[in-house]
């Protein structure tokens, strides 16, 4: 696949605060868009269908899949959730940056199909603060709070697939690191050639 902007996976267990890092990131950041995936989780009080989530049936989601309409896909506790392949592609195409919001799962499918990937994992500050994290949502139980913490170490194992680790300790420097690992990135001499050719040419003739 021929790109011109950089794909993002971010990856992070649950409650290490990635949703609103990206949130902010996107509020401050031209040129940089994120993935709505589609899920066949259902909607939580609050989300939005077409912008946390494009919430879709079993039979829908497994129709996509028949069609390649995902550029990856992953199964997560019960559910399933995959990313358009369209979307991303014409994203990239026009030059956009584009951050996926996955799994290790689905990074990895992602890293293997597109090599240039900036892979990113976020981690909390310590075991204690993802505990209170996840509990301090007051929407589930011990034994869904243990099975997330279950599956939180889980995610955070695959740490080391990861090009960049921002610690989310102070909302503030999670975020600039952030904003440091996309602005170095288009800096690069690759992306530089692609959005100043022109610019390059005439001060060389
Ligand atoms: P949640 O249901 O709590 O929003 O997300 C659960 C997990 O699924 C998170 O780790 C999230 O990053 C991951 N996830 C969300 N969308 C996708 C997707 O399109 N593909 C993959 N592989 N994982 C996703």
């Amino acid at each position: 696949m021929h790109s011109q902007g950089t794909l993002y996976t971010i990856s992070a267990p649950s409650g290490a605060g990635k949703t609103s890092l990206v949130a902010k990131l996107l509020a401050r950041t031209p040129r940089l868009g994120v993935s709505v995936s589609h899920t066949t989780r259902p909607m939580r009080p609050g989300e939005v269908d077409g912008v946390n989530y494009h919430f879709v049936s079993h039979a829908e989601f497994e129709q996509m899949l028949n069609s390649a309409a995902f550029l990856e896909h992953a199964q997560v506790f019960d559910n399933f959730y995959g990313t358009s392949q369209r979307w991303v592609e014409s994203q990239l195409a026009a030059g956009e940056d584009v951050i996926l919001e996955i799994d290790w799962q689905g990074a990895q499918q992602v890293r293997h199909l597109m090599p240039d990937t900036v892979a990113i994992f976020i981690m909390p500050p310590s075991k204690e603060a993802l505990n209170e994290r996840l509990t301090g949502r007051g929407q589930d139980d011990g034994a869904v709070i243990q099975r997330r913490m279950d599956a939180a170490v889980a995610e955070m194992s695959h740490f080391v697939e990861g090009d960049y680790v921002v610690i989310n300790d102070d909302f503030d420097t999670a975020l600039a690191d952030l904003e440091a690992i996309v602005r170095s990135h288009r800096l690069t001499l690759a992306s530089q050639q692609q959005r100043h050719a022109a610019l390059l040419s005439a001060l060389l003739s």
